[in-house]
């Protein structure tokens, strides 16, 4: 099989071959550098930048490479006149950021008026001779996402640096053929939690995922086994993030609090989301007296090296390797990963957690594919025997909150903060909205507040329905009928109230976080509802109630550890899940194309991997399915 072997030099001689035979126009080339994994240049003909569009279209047909173009420092509008030509045009401007380094100029835009077009754009950009690059700010403010422009825009001395040198690497001379691909299991095999599987090639190693294990009791459960291979975060090219849920990237700052310094690949939603997590993760832990793995200047590093591509776009992230993310349904910005290695060698789609139905904020999981040889795929409800699904389970849900509301309780619904929490305040407004719930107050209490202001920044991430009324300026989630709850006295006075009320709260599994508070206080109350809505991993405390313990230790108010009993009701609603159920686990390896040789699982219960491998086996008689244990490797095929 042949293979290119691209190398710098081939690059820029390709550029410049071009310039002169292609497209013979005075190229003005400044400069030639490396963006992360773009390659971008410089130039200083004005019409070359305005041509920008063709010229970049071209040469990614050329050279199979990313590329932008970039105006000469010398030919642009000096940032004086750029800013009083960008207030002249646009009338909801809340801040105008400038990049040196790059010639890029960040807009921001409130909400009320409608995204201006890209001819609008353009016409500024070639009007100015810089970048635009447009953002939209919500009603909703976050602290994050200001945070994380902070962190990015505030040293872009040292971001240019970071993405010079992930380009470096990117396109460096391929050493060796491709001619082998091998995967181990760091993480997730035979167990919900801590993914983390590692990707190699002759060339390349690639970590796909790094989470954290909740329900794990040492360290050596809880972390991924980065520890079983030799110098891995020296040798690491790059790592990926399918979606922002602790367990796929709670590890993150780990690896760069032991000297990683390469590329973090995930979607713009996944960054911010990931932060907020990182940061109430090192909070979570100090305040039960436990030392962080890692400390927040560790979450800072990850969020300067950190890379975020669109679904659709198709990137070198090594010599061999090349991904695109899309849609997998799970939550905001979560990814199926498809993995082309080599030109044509090997093909390997990584689900991660996935959805293969519609929610009320994300259409179902992707399930076309130009080319699989080797499906890795999650196995959570593999076993599980009762179909659910979602409409019925509103309904199931609807009936619970009415029956105790009636009886004079208070219903309480633990959430992962992103995901969920935002498919339940939706389910409710709507309960609320046709009268199939008795209106009471609805107060939200923890990180779903900053994690739906988002949201709220993301809309092109969601269903067109939803991203069409937050474009439209209306808080989809967070409607008249919910408070939130920002401050220790807030919640107190909530504490204080008497009478029927819904409790939305993290944490989903009950591991720390202001549901706990409440339940500290009603759990004893048998009027009462506890209602799960997402899946709890074994070993946690929401795992524990569901078997049916009923002595609870929880921290008291004067920091002193407390037995509470449990009498209140205690439900579980798997509907509203964002991981499929088992019909939708085998519809997805019935539609999915082409079929894969391999197939892969991971992310469930030995139970849920075994079970699930016995069906596809049915359907995919002539795979290969591997069900691997954690430190298992597996040498993939090559296409027959
Ligand atoms: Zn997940």
């Amino acid at each position: 099989m042949s293979q290119q072997l691209f190398t710098i030099n081939k690059l820029r001689q390709e550029i410049f071959r071009y310039f002169s035979v292609i497209n013979p126009l005075e190229s003005g080339i400044t400069k030639i550098d490396f963006e992360g994994p773009r390659i971008a240049i410089y130039t200083k003909n004005q019409e070359l930048f305005r041509n920008q569009d063709q010229v970049a279209k071209d040469l990614v047909n050329l050279i199979k490479k990313r590329v932008v173009i970039r105006s000469d420092e010398s030919i642009r509008l000096p940032r004086e006149e750029v800013e009083e030509k960008i207030r002249e045009y646009f009338k909801n401007v809340q801040g105008v950021v400038f990049n040196d380094l790059l010639g890029e100029v960040v807009i921001e835009l409130s909400p009320d008026k409608p995204l201006p077009s890209d001819n609008e754009l353009k016409l500024l950009s070639n009007m100015t001779l810089w970048s635009i690059k447009v953002e939209r700010t919500t009603t909703m403010q976050t602290k994050t996402i200001e945070k994380v422009k902070k962190i990015i825009y505030g040293d872009p001395q040292y971001r240019v640096q970071v993405l010079r040198n992930i380009g470096e690497r990117v396109f460096r001379d391929q050493t060796f053929m491709t001619n082998e691909v091998l995967i181990t299991i760091l993480g997730s095999g035979m167990q919900v939690g801590r993914s983390a599987i590692l990707l190699q090639t002759t060339e390349s190693k690639i970590l796909l995922d790094c989470g954290y294990s909740l329900g794990g009791t040492s360290n050596l459960e809880s972390f991924p086994r980065l520890d079983a291979i030799d110098n891995l975060v020296e040798e690491l090219d790059a790592v990926v993030i399918t979606h922002a849920h602790l367990d796929h990237m709670g590890m993150v700052p780990y690896l760069f609090k032991y000297g990683y310094r390469g590329p973090v690949y995930c979607t713009e939603p996944t960054l911010p989301l990931m932060l907020m997590q990182h940061l109430d993760f090192i909070n979570v832990a100090e305040k039960e007296g436990v030392f962080p793995p890692y400390s927040e200047a560790d979450a800072r590093l990850a969020v300067q090296h950190t890379v975020t591509l669109g679904y659709g776009v198709v990137t070198n992230i090594t010599p061999d390797v090349r991904i695109t993310f899309y849609n997998s349904g799970h939550m905001l910005g979560s990814s199926v990963v498809h993995i082309h290695i080599g030109e044509g060698f090997h093909n390997i789609v990584y689900t991660s957690d996935f959805k293969f139905e519609d929610s009320r904020t994300l259409e179902a999981c992707i399930s076309k594919f130009p080319r699989i040889e080797t499906l890795i795929m999650e196995s959570t409800y593999g076993a599980a025997q009762t179909p659910f699904n979602r409409a019925q389970s509103e309904q199931v849900l609807a009936e619970y909150i009415t029956k105790t509301i009636e009886r004079g309780g208070k219903v309480f619904i633990p959430v992962p903060a992103v995901g969920r929490a935002q498919e339940i305040m939706l389910i409710l407004n709507h309960l609320f909205e046709s009268k199939s719930i008795p209106e009471v107050p609805v107060f939200l209490d923890g990180l779903v507040i900053e994690a739906t202001g988002i949201h709220m920044a993301f809309p092109q991430y969601m269903n067109q329905e939803i991203a069409r009324q937050i474009i439209d300026g209306k808080n989809v989630f967070l409607t008249e009928y919910f408070t939130p709850v920002r401050s220790t006295q807030q919640r107190e006075e909530v504490l204080e109230t008497s009478g029927p009320m819904i409790v939305i709260a993290t944490s989903g599994m009950l591991e720390g976080g202001p549901i706990l508070t409440y339940l500290r206080e009603y759990a004893g109350d048998e009027r009462n509802l506890l209602a799960f809505v997402s899946y709890q991993v074994e070993g946690t405390l929401g795992r524990r109630l569901l078997k049916d313990i009923r002595e609870i230790q929880l921290m008291g108010e004067n920091g002193k550890p407390e037995i509470v009993n449990v009498n209140m009701e205690i439900v579980k609603i798997d509907g509203f899940s964002g991981h499929s159920s088992k019909q939708e686990l085998l519809n997805y390896v019935k539609s999915i194309q082409p079929k894969p040789k391999n197939v892969v699982l991971l992310h469930g219960e030995p139970e849920a991997v075994l079970s699930l491998s016995k069906s596809i086996s049915k359907i995919l008689p002539s795979s290969k399915i591997y069900t691997p244990r954690n430190l298992n490797s597996i040498t993939l095929e090559m296409k027959a």
